[in-house]
């Protein structure tokens, strides 16, 4: 039975409407607070364990976040050689 998660919000993914069936997994339209429309897999961000959480670009900023601290503890370190 298809459960209606039409409206619902998960993490940064608002679900606009329902997509399509594959088998037995639903997928659906999602609008992510970027502004991005992605078509996702239910159970790949509507549960708890699942590990989507945004269209993608939650992953893309927290790792350009861990690239910066990489560079000022570069810097960092440089800094105590002078
Ligand atoms: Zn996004």
């Amino acid at each position: 039975m298809l459960v209606d998660i039409t409206g619902k919000r998960y993490n940064r993914l608002e679900v606009k409407a329902f997509s399509h069936m594959v088998g037995k997994r639903s997928y659906w339209v999602c609008r992510c607070d970027c502004g991005k429309i992605v078509t996702l897999r239910k159970d790949h961000f509507a549960y708890k364990f699942s590990h989507q959480k945004s269209c993608g670009c939650l992953h893309r900023e927290s790792s350009s976040e861990r690239m910066r601290e990489r560079h000022e503890r570069r810097r960092a370190a440089l800094c105590k050689q002078c």
